[in-house]
């Protein structure tokens, strides 16, 4: 299948923004525009509510929504559905101290934002400069108040600093290759000198990964990190993960793999279990094929601290 193709598979996926609309509210102020609840294949007016994730709306892949005052006030994100499993995966309160560690351009925190109900603390850090003002116009449009961008990196923020010493929940979206992404497959005919240079691209990515995920584990109050990407390579995801939990900090400080229940038990694809080496282990991940799963190609994992009573496990 050619890219345009794969592309017309995937929904146009909209996230109602809790911070300032309601998804009782979207309903209603679509279907008075003409559209109907239906699959969203059916018709190019049909939408539907996404069976996993909540305040998700999926409707017709020719659906536009870049001009639209919705949009442009904010009311709705244009976010793929696998987009929005991190965030609700880690799942923060309106208690929670969040470290969103690789924000823009924003899609993920305004995510986390809302399912904070706007309160707690959410600090987004990211590197690149550029990109970071994006976000902060992506935040502010989001109408994201609990949020503290700050333009670092991730690597060089200490985890003991006083401001970080109450942090529980991180969310890790890393640079990765984008295969997943279907109109970026094109990376697969490429020559052999090429793959060659494309291995080198990924083994760099990977250990770049894991020395992020390693540092989330540092931080002293952390119960749950998020760890995704929008790679369908194993070595950036299910190696990467296996390395995570073979370090001292995983082992030390104690962080495992959560129980496949708190990973969208409802999700049927999960880690491939030949490249984790251990079947159990592969069922407390989420993958998402591009080809089969009308969204884009994602990797999803959730560690948890160990609780006191459950070290003798390690
Ligand atoms: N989570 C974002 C979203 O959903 O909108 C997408 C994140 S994108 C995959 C990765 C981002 O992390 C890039 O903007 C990149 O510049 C940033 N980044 C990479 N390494 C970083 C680091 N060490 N510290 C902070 N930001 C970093």
């Amino acid at each position: 299948l050619g890219d345009d193709a794969r592309a017309a598979r995937i929904p146009r996926y909209v996230r109602i923004n809790t911070s300032c609309w309601t998804t009782e509210e979207a309903i209603p102020t679509f279907v008075a525009r003409g559209f109907e609840l239906a699959d969203p294949f059916a018709s190019e007016s049909s939408f539907a509510r996404d069976e996993h994730i909540p305040d998700l709306l999926a409707f017709n892949p020719r659906t536009q929504f870049v001009d639209d005052l919705l949009y442009k006030e904010g009311k709705i994100i244009l976010q793929d559905k696998a987009s929005c499993f991190p965030a609700f995966v880690l799942s923060p309160d309106d208690k929670s101290m969040v470290i969103d560690a690789t924000a823009a351009p924003g899609n993920k925190t305004s995510h986390l934002s809302a399912l904070m109900g706007n309160k707690g603390k959410l600090f987004a850090f990211e590197r690149d400069r550029k990109r970071f003002s994006t976000l902060k116009t992506m935040l502010s449009k989001a109408h994201c108040r609990n949020v503290e961008a700050v333009n670092v990196d991730f690597l060089t923020t200490s985890p003991t600093d006083e401001r970080f010493s109450q942090v529980t929940h991180i969310l890790l979206d890393p640079s990765c290759s984008g295969s997943g992404i279907v109109n970026r497959l094109d990376h697969l005919l490429e020559t052999e000198d090429e793959n060659d240079a494309e291995q080198d691209r990924l083994n760099k990515l990977a250990t770049f990964q894991l020395l992020m995920i390693r540092h989330a584990m540092k931080f002293p109050s952390i119960q749950r990190i998020v760890y995704s990407t929008c790679s369908v390579h194993a070595i950036e995801n299910e190696h990467v993960v296996r390395k995570a939990l073979a370090t001292d900090e995983c082992s030390k400080g104690g962080f495992q793999l959560a129980d496949p229940a708190m990973v969208l038990p409802g999700w049927k694809r999960r880690g491939l279990a030949d490249e984790m080496g251990n079947a159990a282990e592969a069922q407390s991940l989420v993958r998402c094929s591009p080809d089969e799963d009308a969204t884009n190609g994602f990797f999803v994992c959730l560690f948890v601290r160990v609780e006191p009573e459950d070290e003798n496990k390690l």
